[in-house]
Formats: C-alpha cells, structure tokens, sequence
C-alpha cells in the first residue's frame, strides 16, 4: 500500500496496480505437516495468480517436502487450467530435485502420452502423395470435360479447352525464347481472363510465374525481376522493363499445340516477393508438389468441383491468388474474375457475387466485416484467411454459412492449416494442419509446449517453400531442422498460437514486428532501413 501511494501509478479497477502474479515461499516459520487446504470460491483472490508454498515437517520433526496453494482469480482462469499449472509446477519441481543439475529449458512439461498427442496425434495428416504437378491437375480436367467453363468474366465465358489452348500459345512462345523447367517469368497483368492465360501459359512451358501486381512502384517490379532472374515479362501493355517483355493479347496466331516439357514435383512453381526485415524483399519459391499438395487439400475440405464458381479475388501479388486459381481449376470449377475496382467491398462485390452466382469465395476478415452475407446467397462457403479472424465476424456469418479460418505463410504454399466450419459463438480458431502437413508449437528451446501455452508454430510437411531466390543464409534461418521427424526440414513462421485442449490452434500474435497492412504482410524494419537510407535521417522507427 506504501508503494502505491509513493509511486502512484496508473489505477485500474481490472488488476492489481503492482503486479498480477505472487509466488510466495514460507519458509522462515517451520509449517506444520499437512497440505493446506483450498476450498474454490472460497477464497479471496487479491492477484490474477498467487501461489504460496512452505515446507512442511512431519510429527517426528523431518522435512516432509513443500505444500502449497494456488490460488487464481476465477473471472480469469477456469479451475481445469489451474489444476494444470499445479500439475506442471510440481513436474518442473519433481525434475529439478530428481536431478540438480537440470537446466530449466531442459524439464519437459508434457507427459509422454500429451506429448505424443501434441506431436504425434494431431498431426496425424498424411496422405496420397503424387507426384503430378499442377499443370497434371489441370490437363486431367481438360480432357475430363473440354467443354466445361473454366474462365468467367464479365460477358465472357472461356471452356477448358479454351483455356487450355491460349495458354498453349503463351508456352509455345515462352518456350521458343528459351523458357524451360526452373526459368522465372514475371507476369505483370491485372486480374482478368488474360492473368489466367498468362498464369497457366508460363507453368506449360514449365517455367514458375512471378506474379506482380502493375500498381507495384516501378523500382520495386525492377528490384524483383533482377533479384529473381527473371527471364521475359508477361503482360497486358507495353511497359519500360529491363527485362524483354509480350504482351498476352498479342500471341493469337501462334500455334496451339502443348509444349513437351517434363516438370518434377520438386520444380519451382511460383516465386512470391515479401517483405523483409533487412530493407529488401525476399522471394519465396514454392514448389508444384507445395502448390499440388494445397489444390487438392483445399478443394477435398471446401468440395470444389464441376458446377462450382469460385471468386479470384485476391491481388496477383498474393499467393492468394494462385490459391484460388488452383480452386477451381484444379477440380474442374470456374474462376470468376474481375476488375479490381469490382471487387471492393461494399455493393460493387455483393454485385459481382450475385451476379455470377459465385459459389466459393476467400476473403480476408476485413472485407468479411463490412459484407453483408444476406446479399450473397449464391456463396456457400466462405474462407477467411490472411488476418485473424474475430468473433463478430465468425457470428455474423456462421449462422449463414459454412465459414473456415484458413491460415498460413507464403513459405508453406498459402494454406497450413484450416478450421473445420465454425459455428456461432466459436472462438475462431485456425484449426489444424492441412494433408500431408505438420505443425509444432514450441518454446525457444523447441521444447514443445503444453495446450494452453503460447509458443511458435513451425511447420513441416509438403507444402514447405524451399526457400528464398537467392538468400541461402536466410533461408538456413527460417527452414530449420526438424527434431521430430526423420531428417525433415520445418518453417519457422515468427507467429505465436497454441493448441486447444482438443487439438485445435488458436492464432495469438507475433513473436517479431511483422505486421499485416489490408492484407500486405510488412516488416517495419524494411521501412526503417530505406528511411535510414536517406542521408539526412539518422534514427528510424516504423509503426503502424
Ligand atoms: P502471407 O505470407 O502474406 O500470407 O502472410 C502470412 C501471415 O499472415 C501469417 O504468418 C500470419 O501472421 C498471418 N495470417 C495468415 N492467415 C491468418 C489467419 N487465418 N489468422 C491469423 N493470422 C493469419
Ligand atoms: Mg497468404
């Protein structure tokens, strides 16, 4: 009480104005034997947490080891959890005294059958794995049903076999310049039945697409058409490039026939720039096994297929966009595309849905927010992904929907994890690891941690990137060995969640400062280290 009334600070009638948590060991006055007694609500919490321990003695006068109460503010913490924080105090106590030279990050909180349901169970994931590649997954669908549609836009519907056709074109040329399996080709197009063509056209050659966003500044596109290799520019109109360029509109007199070219599952697919912490953007090379692997998970979970129309909603830029390609296409459904300008919530999406009676749309929870799912009864399931999702929105469309919370970093081939539908009144969780996938939440010891306990997710599996263009060192950082595989690698995604009691992840932040901006994932410190750049600023600091 001296202390609050000396420093005065901040008064907060939901916490103590000190400190939240005592651990008190009584250990002056010899107790008496016996284990104190707590009787819940009987007590009055005055922290969030307090535990209190004292060594004990028996009748005859001996240590009988040290007793304690716990006792927890029961508007914060349910009695289960506290009972696991005793159970877990006593197992770091019974490891410690059991062998005194036991380091703390060493004492494992989990018991073996826990652990093996954290490691083991929950990620009992596996699945067929082919070895196709997406343009595999695609030619099946064409020669299933050539005439189906494939491509819808405004006053445009484009068949399978059409499709199949433009962007054999876009091979052929590609191929005839020297594009062949591992080359980079930048597609720089907005979002329409051409983006498709072009998407498609440098995969046929076998080459990875590295899609870019025109609005991008014209230094930026420079930057990752160099630190890429990029080869040869697809796009819509002429732009002043370093690299040769085609427009996509201009290849309709090239022959149609495919290219033969033999990609590996291990191929580069796509390459995707994000920000990075060192100034520069790093591009993510993902892999068609990473790509084939999500197509199908996603389109076996959401139901995808024949008579199904999903939305292109996300900016080219984003691996997004490629997952919704693979949506539809990879299972014989419609890609509805659009100008951006359609697409902004507001009347102009609930329109386009309607209009194209869009049957599957992903959308961030942003958007989420201010669309009314009343107007969009063609949309039976709706994917949140890219930020974390929040009650009110989970409210606001479980009860029309089927809504699933997709997670998942650029480096593991957009999709980790997802939740099965979630219902009103749910917390939204993340779910669990998606097909052939394994994820692990970890101290800093990559120590796994108890449900309930925050740690780092890393995750391993078939859809892991393998790397960064270019940057080995980085990618040795965030690609780690694995220890509880055989030999495998894991990404370490920098985001902080933790397992459910029944196997569920709850996302809860960051461990760095990486941010999301209307979707765009940014490293303030590359903010920081091109303001540092400037001659006349000497100390930078970048918040949102
Ligand atoms: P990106 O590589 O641009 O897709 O960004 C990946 C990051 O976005 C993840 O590491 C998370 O921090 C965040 N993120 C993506 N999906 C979700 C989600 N469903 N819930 C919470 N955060 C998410
Ligand atoms: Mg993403």
């Amino acid at each position: 009480e001296r202390l609050v009334e000396e420093l005065a600070p901040l008064r907060s009638l939901a916490r103590h104005p000190l400190f939240q948590v005592m651990l008190t060991l009584q250990n002056l006055e010899r107790g008496t034997a016996g284990r104190p007694q707590a009787h819940a609500g009987a007590v009055n919490a005055r922290f969030d947490m307090e535990m209190t321990a004292a060594e004990a003695f028996g009748t005859d006068g001996r240590p009988a080891g040290l007793h304690g109460v716990l006792v927890v503010a029961a508007d914060l913490f349910d009695a289960s959890t506290a009972e696991r924080i005793v159970d877990w105090f006593v197992r770091v106590l019974t490891a410690l005294t059991a062998a005194a030279g036991t380091r703390l990050r060493g004492v494992e909180l989990l018991d073996a059958s826990l652990r093996d349901r954290v490691l083991v169970g929950w990620n009992d994931t596996a699945a067929e794995i082919t070895d196709a590649t997406v343009m595999d997954l695609f030619d099946r669908q064409v020669a299933a049903s050539p005439d189906a549609v494939a491509v819808i836009a405004d006053g445009v519907e484009r068949s399978y076999r059409e499709v199949d056709a433009a962007a054999n074109r876009v091979a052929r040329h590609l191929a005839a310049l020297g594009v062949r399996a591992e080359s980079v080709v930048a597609v720089v197009m907005d979002r329409g039945v051409d983006l498709v063509t072009a998407l498609l056209g440098v995969w046929k050659a076998g080459g990875a697409y590295l899609p870019i966003d025109p609005r991008t500044p014209a230094a930026r596109i420079e930057f990752m058409l160099f630190d890429s290799g990029a080869q040869h520019v697809l796009t819509s109109a002429v732009g002043e490039w370093s690299v040769p360029s085609t427009v996509v509109s201009e290849l309709a007199g090239v022959d149609d026939g495919p290219v033969p070219v033999r990609v590996s599952a291990a191929g580069a697919a796509y390459v995707i720039y994000t920000s990075g912490s060192t100034g520069t953007p790093k591009g993510v090379v993902v892999s068609h096994a990473g790509a084939v692997n999500l197509g199908l998970a996603q389109g076996r979970a959401w139901g995808t297929g024949p008579g199904s129309r999903v939305l292109q909603f996300a900016s080219i830029g984003f691996d997004a966009a490629t997952s919704e390609l693979l949506m539809a296409l990879a299972w014989g459904g419609a890609l509805v595309v659009a100008p951006a300008d359609e697409l902004r919530p507001g009347s102009g999406l609930a329109e386009l849905l309607d209009r194209h009676a869009v049957t599957h749309a992903t959308l961030p929870p942003a958007v989420l927010a201010v669309l009314d799912p009343v107007t969009v009864r063609s949309v039976g399931t709706v994917v949140s992904a890219g930020e974390a999702l929040d009650r009110a929105v989970v409210d606001r469309w479980a009860s029309e929907r089927l809504l699933v919370n997709a997670y998942g970093p650029t480096e593991t081939s957009v999709c980790a994890t997802m939740s099965a539908p979630l219902s009103v009144g749910q917390a939204p969780t993340v779910g669990g690891p998606i097909a052939n996938t394994r994820v692990y939440v970890l101290d800093d010891g990559l120590v796994p941690v108890p449900p309930g306990v925050a740690g780092e997710l890393y995750i391993a599996g078939a859809g892991l990137a393998r790397g960064y263009v270019g940057r080995a060192g980085l990618t040795a950082q965030r690609f780690v060995a694995c220890p509880f595989g055989s030999g495998e690698r894991m990404y370490r995604t920098g985001d902080l969640v933790k397992w459910t009691a029944d196997g569920q992840l709850m996302f809860v932040g960051r461990v760095d400062e990486q941010v999301k901006l209307r979707g765009y994932r940014i490293e303030p410190g590359e903010v920081e280290a091109v303001l540092l750049g400037h001659p006349q600023v000497a100390r930078a600091a970048v918040v949102v």
